[in-house]
């Protein structure tokens, strides 16, 4: 197992204070990234994917979105006890995000190279950003320019796009190089977490394996971790060691891509019901399962079982009390049909 502890999410739990009531996003999930590794976080739409990075991020809406409990750390520092000023350090420097669409991290109105230099300064030190405003009309500045516009063209060469493209704006970019382009801002800074957020669900399917085929190569050459959110179990499988399963706020399996992918080992209702939803090469199964029903309304949740309602399996207990995690090794699940099992 390599790699220490980079991010560890502990208990912690996210509400919306909206108008029709308190929205429930994230119902205490704890969770372990180290270093070097990728973590696909896995589940429909409404199970709080975007939320658990939004949290980590500390970004969530001003107005409505609130950690009311549990501890982000991220190298051991808790980011829910950061001031805004502190939060602003490690946000692209520390941890940086790729958005589901490109164009809302892109300004339309400012070239490529601008764009990715600009992070730089924003994140170079506050004693070479002094010095940079000193600098700037000096040959000192030229050269320091320099190395940033080195570094720039270093960085769209590692996403595949040519330097020579760097003084086009966005909108000269197919949505595909457009994503590399974001993808080549959240890497400038050399940080050591990325957050993926549905980083291919924006782009046309021969776009989305480039954009894949890139992200698998920088994870091997860069060694950043990753959380990459996603609905698509093949993308999770190329490129994750390890899996989370969410579920209405909750983490339901949990396991290295081994664990979750090996079709004889135990698994939660969801998850199979995930697998059953995809096609398969070597399946002879005529027809695909969709699951059944809908995720419960989050600002109403039920405090047993929150899948119980569409299970095939659900029992008595599950409509009264909500299974506690049953864990061997890496591979967690919560479910009442293994709570009697020494092993799972
Ligand atoms: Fe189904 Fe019960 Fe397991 Fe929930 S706890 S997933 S209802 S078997």
């Amino acid at each position: 197992m390599n790699g220490n502890p980079l991010l560890e999410i502990e208990d912690l739990f996210t509400v919306y204070n909206t108008e029709i009531g308190v929205v429930k996003a994230i119902n205490g999930i704890s969770l372990q990234l180290r270093e070097g590794m990728t973590l696909g976080l896995v589940g429909e739409t409404g199970a709080g994917k975007t939320t658990t990075a939004l949290s980590i991020m500390r970004l969530l809406p001003e107005k409505t979105g609130k950690v009311i409990k549990g501890a982000i750390k991220f190298e051991g520092k808790n980011l829910l006890d950061l001031d805004e000023f502190e939060m602003e350090k490690i946000r692209g420097k520390e941890i940086s995000m790729i958005f589901q669409d490109p164009l809302s991290s892109l300004n339309p109105i400012m070239t490529v190279a601008d764009q990715i230099e600009e992070v730089l300064m924003i994140h170079q030190s506050d004693k070479k950003k002094k010095s940079y405003n000193f600098l700037q009309n000096s040959q000192l500045f030229l050269r320091s320019n320099t190395k940033i516009e080195r570094k720039t063209d270093e960085i769209l060469e590692l996403v595949g796009i040519s330097s020579d493209r760097k003084r086009e704006f966005p909108h000269q970019f197919s949505g595909g190089m457009k994503q590399r382009v974001s993808i080549a801002m959240a890497l400038i800074c050399n940080p050591k977490l990325i957050i993926a957020d549905e980083p291919t669900t924006a782009l046309d399917v021969t776009i989305q394996a480039q954009v894949i085929e890139i992200m698998e190569k920088l994870k091997q050459q860069l060694n950043t971790a990753m959380i990459l959110i996603t609905h698509d179990l093949g993308i999770v499988a190329s490129i994750c060691d390890e899996i989370a399963i969410m579920y209405a706020g909750e983490i339901i399996e949990f396991g290295t891509v081994e664990d979750i992918f090996d079709r004889n080992k135990k698994h939660h209702p969801y998850t199979q019901g995930l697998f059953d939803s995809i096609p398969r090469l070597d399946d002879d199964k005529p027809r695909l399962k969709p699951i059944r029903g809908l995720m419960p309304d989050p600002t109403d949740l039920p405090a047993s079982c929150k899948f119980h309602p569409r299970c095939d399996f659900c029992m008595d207990i599950c409509t009264k009390q909500n299974p506690l995690p049953l864990k061997e090794q890496m591979h967690m699940i919560r479910c009442h049909l293994y709570s009697g099992s020494k092993e799972l």
